[in-house]
């Protein structure tokens, strides 16, 4: 057995959301939403199935998607990028990750990543034989300790990699932080891996800046994108990855013999949502937002500390306050589905370096009204 997937535990995505079920809790966890994406998408993705595209693919995705990708690219965030060399369609951001890992990392490179982070990268990482060097983020904003990130630089370093905004906390970088990332990456001949899943959820003022569009990246780093939150289609699992061909074709490599190619039903709705449905997307921001004020100040209201974002679907709350003694963040978590009702993520799970925080939850609020206010009605009755 490999050592370390055999010892590993399921993701805690899956053991809250089957705890959740369990105790028929309020399921704040999880990060998917109520609201699905456009319905055209949906007609499109079902009539591609009556209309003969059930055969594989390209591997590298269909043509009509990888234009739609890079016109996106262009028009999002006006890094150009060109279709047939610099586009590929994943099984979700997540094999995208794994492919990158495979086809960029030699067993022994340090790649810097900031903590905490999305679960997946972690063993994906070792796996590819990656040492990760953990930058942790300055509570409580989840801040850039730039001064750290520049001093973990190593001649081993092989490359950064962020994701904003970020899962778990909802931060988004800011310019400035990433205009010092883009520098030592330049500076030091590093690649960059930017996990942008998250792109068009931002709002508060906060404005979401790609890695890839800052001087000297576009050789340098590969950006991922994702359906699932893009169109709030997360069953979907289609994902896109761009950057140089010369980073892009060991990935292209490492995918082919991973999955080989995705869904041609699914990526043909996906192109129209790319192409025709910018509104959509665009209005996830000040939804999203009118959610997160509400949970707020609800939350705030009943003793949690609820940590600055500005971005992504996750509100990050310190439950110090309620935590009994000796409780750390996961029993807290699981007590408050079993008893309380209401379903969260623990963090410090996401973490990769010593003693992580034991005080924070993560709720996720992309999430019908009515099941918002039945959750804070439970936790009033409960904490
Ligand atoms: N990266 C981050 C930061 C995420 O939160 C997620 C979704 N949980 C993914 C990647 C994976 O996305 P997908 O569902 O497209 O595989
Ligand atoms: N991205 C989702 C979250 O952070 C979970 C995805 C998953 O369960 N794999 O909640």
């Amino acid at each position: 057995l490999n050592e370390l997937f055999s010892s590993l535990p399921t993701t805690i995505f899956e053991v809250m959301s089957k705890l959740a079920m369990e105790h028929s809790s309020v399921n704040l966890g999880q990060g998917f939403p109520d609201a699905e994406g456009p319905e055209a998408m949906k007609q499109i993705a079902s009539a591609s199935m009556y209309d003969f595209h059930n055969q594989y693919p390209s591997l590298l995705g269909v043509p009509e998607l990888r234009q739609a990708v890079a016109a996106h690219s262009e028009r999002e965030q006006g890094i150009p990028v060109d279709w047939a060399t610099e586009t590929l369609i994943t099984v979700g951001a997540t094999e995208g990750l794994a492919s990158a890992f495979l086809g960029l990392i030699n067993p022994g490179d340090e790649v810097i990543m900031f903590d905490p982070m999305y679960d997946s990268y972690t063993s994906m990482a070792k796996r590819s034989g990656a040492v990760i060097v953990p930058v942790r983020l300055r509570l409580p904003d989840f801040s850039v300790p730039l001064e750290e990130l520049a001093a973990a630089v190593t001649p081993r370093t092989k490359m950064i990699m962020i994701n904003t905004p970020h899962n778990p906390s909802g931060k988004v970088f800011t310019r400035p932080e990433l205009e010092a990332i883009a520098a030592l990456c330049v500076q030091h001949d590093l690649i960059a891996l930017s996990d942008e899943v998250y792109e068009h959820l931002v709002f508060g003022g906060a404005a979401h800046v790609s890695l890839r569009s800052l001087p000297g990246m576009q050789e340098r780093c590969v950006r991922l994108g994702s359906a699932g939150k893009t169109f709030s289609f997360t069953a979907w699992k289609v994902g896109w990855m761009t950057g140089p061909a010369r980073l892009l074709n060991p990935i292209i490599k490492a995918h082919q013999f991973l999955v080989f190619t995705v869904p041609s039903s699914l990526q043909r709705a996906v192109a129209h949502g790319l192409d025709k449905e910018a509104g959509f997307y665009h209005s996830l921001g000040p939804s999203l937002e009118a959610k997160r004020r509400y949970l707020e100040a609800e939350l705030t209201a009943l003793g949690f500390g609820c940590l600055p974002a500005h971005g992504a679907y996750f509100l990050v709350a310190d439950v110090s306050k309620f935590q009994r003694p000796g409780e750390n963040d996961a029993d807290f978590a699981k007590r408050l589905t079993a008893e309380g009702g209401v379903t969260t993520i623990p963090i410090s799970g996401f973490y990769v370096g010593p003693n992580p925080p034991s005080h924070l939850v993560r709720f996720c609020y992309c999430k019908d009204d009515a099941k918002l206010q039945a959750a804070v009605e439970r936790l009033k009755a409960y904490v």
